[in-house]
């Protein structure tokens, strides 16, 4: 499968070309960057910490989904949009990673969706999916007098909070409890906030060093609390769930799928 990676630079963007290098099968056919970034020219290999390609990264991104059959991104909001209308016109899948979506984001992957299809994750792992499947079991199953609290920590890099993969957990949450959560999130306390309302979601999130991404869910109750945790411990797992992803999409019917989808979890 041919396999364009967009925002080819980043933490990300370097581990994706490995792991397509390293999945049979798939070939790494474009590597694409910022125009003005000072990486275009160089080759995409060589960028990776890998034996050079012959490809060189490339700031022109229709031409290099023109000739792919998909294109793994992982970059920011507004560059995600204009990339799923380019895999729209190119026909390709599209799998995102990007995080930090707003609504009016998603809107524009959806009427991109309606000509390519798009896998959308805010985290890739089988370990994350998985736990967004048991929160929702263990949401659905307890009550109301069960406060959910989740707490994310992350590297010191990372510009969005709370992180694609607590919201994720958040709206798992929130699906279990048939309750939106858009009128269920607590994202931010400080100062004299009142006590805990009822039935509301709440967000930490911790920032430092190096760490890939942390999760954990807890379900206070009174006198007992039950915490469901994840941590990554190599951003690799991402970039090949990303691959995992863009081979299960070569030639599906256009739509908006998500990482479940891929995995088969859909009857957790
Ligand atoms: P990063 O800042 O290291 O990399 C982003 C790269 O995208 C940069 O090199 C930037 O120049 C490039 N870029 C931005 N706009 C572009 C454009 N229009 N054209 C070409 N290149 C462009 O960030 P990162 O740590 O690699 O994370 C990227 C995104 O992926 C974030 O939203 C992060 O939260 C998310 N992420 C998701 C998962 C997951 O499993 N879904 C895992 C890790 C990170």
């Amino acid at each position: 499968m041919r396999l364009v990676v967009v925002g080819a630079a980043g933490r990300m963007g370097r581990m994706l070309i490995k792991a397509i290098h390293e999945t049979p099968g798939c070939v790494l056919s474009a590597a694409v960057e910022r125009p003005g970034s000072g990486v275009v020219g160089q080759d995409a290999g060589v960028l990776a910490g890998l034996p050079a390609c012959g490809i060189d990264v490339t700031d022109e991104a229709l031409p290099a989904f023109v000739e792919a059959e998909g294109v793994l991104d992982f970059t920011t909001p507004d560059s995600t949009v204009s990339f799923a209308a380019l895999a729209a016109q190119a026909r390709i899948a599209h799998i995102v990673g990007t995080t930090g979506l707003e609504p009016q984001h998603l809107a524009k992957l959806e009427a991109a969706a309606r000509h390519a299809a798009i896998i959308r994750s805010g985290n890739m792992s089988l370990g994350v999916n998985l736990l967004a499947g048991l929160v929702r079991k263990v949401a659905a199953t307890l009550g109301t007098d069960w406060d959910i609290e989740i707490v994310e920590m992350h590297h010191r890099m990372k510009v969005d909070a709370p992180s694609g993969t607590a919201v994720m957990l958040g709206e798992a949450a929130a699906e279990g409890r048939a309750v939106d959560l858009a009128d269920a999130r607590v994202a931010v306390r400080d100062g004299h906030t009142g006590a805990r309302q009822p039935g509301t979601v709440g967000f930490a999130a911790l920032r430092g060093g190096t760490v890939v991404g942390d999760h954990k869910v807890i379900f206070a109750g009174t006198g007992e609390r039950l915490e469901l945790s994840h941590i990554a411990e190599d951003r690799s797992l991402f970039a090949q769930g990303a691959v995992k992803a863009a081979l299960w999409g070569r030639g599906r019917k256009p739509g908006l799928y998500s990482m479940a989808d891929v995995l088969g979890l859909d009857s957790l």
